[in-house]
């Protein structure tokens, strides 16, 4: 439905596969935690040791999977994917450890959606490997501890808040993944156009990139919109005009700002003054969950300095109220 949104959807998976980085090498941007991470897993490879657990946070389409299929593939290891809501019960979480060969990578996307009962399983299989579990029931139950093999847990959080403190603190490391600069995402998008075998000229990889929200995955999707555009209307290969052209027809703006981000910028300037205005109120207003506002849309215009969210609510900039061109009061 929405093109720019940074979450996943369906058709993103079939070009997702090809186009995700296998190494740290490929792996573009995010230097920081590249740099650790190398040296984290050099060290645990030379110790021929588990690798301590990743929690790796931030906005939905920055990485965080590609870099937890990327630890796994430089410790030479498996790794076992799942997320916080597929765990349903400790049973579940129980089968899988216990499956896992020594030095595995465990994958849970969306950590802070699982739920106690599970989470409590989980924190002495982090700290010690090993697992609690009671057999029997009533006054003849009792605990047996069985031992696992060593394992990562990688973790993934759009959150970090949402994250309980006796979770958090038994990662070792800890990655905030940042927007990524348009140099990057031009990299992204020349790497993602040569896999794709689109012809693509720099300074249309560049507008690409301006107008990707800092996100790769996003830059990805509109690689392909775009390509299907010049394919039809052009002869092929994507410049600057084909760009334009084709993010107009998507009602995609310079910044890479959609209809619903206009319309959360222009409710909060022409129904509530320009706020504050309250999540909740806002949500209401623009007919959209206050998760998705607070996950998907708010990021990014915070990033670009639109949006202020202040203790009484959310307010728009003097910079949100230029780049829509409306007046902006001044009480
Ligand atoms: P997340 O798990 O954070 O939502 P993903 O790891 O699924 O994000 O990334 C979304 C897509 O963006 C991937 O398919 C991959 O092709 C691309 N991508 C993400 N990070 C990078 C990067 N650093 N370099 C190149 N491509 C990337």
């Amino acid at each position: 439905r929405r093109v720019v949104s940074p979450k996943k959807k369906k058709d993103d998976n079939t070009v997702d596969r090809g186009l995700r980085p296998l190494s740290l090498g490929e792996y573009v941007g995010q230097s920081k935690t590249k740099e650790k991470l190398k040296i984290f897993i050099q060290a645990a490879r030379d110790r021929k040791e588990a690798l301590d657990h990743v929690m790796l946070y931030g906005p939905p389409g920055l990485g965080k999977t590609t870099l937890a299929n990327i630890i796994a593939n430089e410790l030479s290891v498996n790794i076992h994917q799942t997320s916080g809501p597929a765990i349903e019960r400790p049973g579940d979480l129980a089968s899988i450890l216990t499956n896992l060969q020594p030095s595995d990578v465990l994958f849970i996307d969306e950590i802070h959606r699982l739920n106690k009962m599970v989470e409590e399983i989980l924190y002495p299989a982090m700290e010690d490997y090993c697992l609690d579990i009671i057999i029997g029931k009533g006054p003849s139950a009792r605990s047996v501890r069985l031992d696992l093999a060593p394992f990562t847990l990688v973790g993934a959080t759009t959150k970090a808040g949402r994250l309980s403190s006796p979770l958090r603190d038994r990662f070792g490391v800890i990655n905030r993944l940042e927007f990524y600069k348009q140099e990057e995402l031009q990299e992204i998008v020349i790497r993602s156009a040569d896999i794709l075998n689109v012809d693509i000229v720099n300074h249309g990889a560049l507008e690409i990139a301006r107008r990707s929200r800092g996100t790769p995955r996003i830059a990805n999707r509109l690689l392909k919109r775009v390509r299907d555009f010049a394919e039809v209307k052009a002869n092929g290969i994507i410049n600057r005009e084909v760009v334009d052209s084709a993010l107009k027809l998507l009602e995609i703006d310079e910044l890479g700002l959609d209809r619903i981000d206009h319309k959360l910028l222009k409710t909060i300037m022409l129904k509530f003054r320009g706020g504050p205005v309250g999540l909740n109120t806002l949500a209401a207003a623009i007919s959209e969950e206050t998760e998705t506002i607070e996950d998907v849309y708010e990021p990014y215009l915070l990033q670009l300095g639109f949006l202020e969210r202040t203790p009484r609510g959310r307010t728009a900039t003097t910079k949100a109220y230029q780049h829509l061109n409306i007046k902006e009061e001044i009480e």
